[in-house]
């Protein structure tokens, strides 16, 4: 099966469909945790109440990064071609689903997405768990072949590998680590409609071997 042909695409949102505005080690600064760690994994290992106090903080940093959330060039366009080809679209992130649906509002995606295929950390274990991964398969009764992951960060694509999708990796570094995890690497998110079968002039091999997009 050709990546055109796929017709259930998941994204990370935060520096894959809008621009990279995190600074997560000074988000790990304010909530007392070292650099580096995983944010998630390090409230998880706390007691209650300082976890309690450490989601507060992160979810009122990150609703205010929500507010100012931009596009990432092309993604708009690329979202848009894939819904007019009935693909079903869903958004897999380890943000909270409020901050999820204000990004979206802020970025001018929110159209594009049905708010119960905008999964965040308090629906599924996060990334890199496949578990949300399962949980939108089993709400479009998708298989994995036909279903794609993208996103700019190793969780992305390896909770896309341990659920058999085809993963994506977006790196505008061109630098691409994680090759175990990675089906297609592009650079900018316009790529995508240019990777295998996308763009296949009418009339061209791919209409020739019947492959209706
Ligand atoms: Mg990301």
């Amino acid at each position: 099966m050709q990546l055109s042909d796929c017709k259930h695409w998941i994204f990370d949102m935060d520096g894959t469909l809008t621009v990279p505005v995190h600074d997560f080690n000074a988000i790990r600064k304010l909530i007392g945790i070292p650099a580096d760690t995983p944010i998630l994994e390090a409230i998880a290992r706390m007691s209650d109440a300082d976890a309690a106090e450490a989601r507060r903080i992160l979810h009122d940093v990150e609703m205010d990064l929500a507010a100012s959330a931009r596009p990432q060039p092309g993604a708009l366009a690329v979202l848009e071609s894939l819904a007019a080809r009935g693909a079903t679209l869903g958004i897999l992130t380890r943000n909270d689903e409020d901050i999820a649906a204000a990004t979206l509002r802020a970025s001018g995606f929110e159209h594009l997405f049905q708010s119960r295929h905008v999964i965040g950390r308090e629906t599924c274990a996060p990334k890199p768990s496949p578990a949300g991964i399962h949980h939108l398969l089993s709400l479009w009764g998708a298989q994995p072949e036909a279903t794609v992951m993208v996103g700019d960060f190793r969780y992305d694509i390896e909770a896309g590998r341990r659920a058999g999708v085809r993963t994506v990796h977006f790196d505008s570094s061109g630098r691409f680590p994680w090759p175990e995890f990675t089906d297609h690497r592009i650079r900018s998110i316009g790529e995508l409609l240019a990777l295998d079968g996308f763009g296949a002039p009418a009339g061209g091999p791919a209409s020739a071997h019947g492959h209706v997009v």
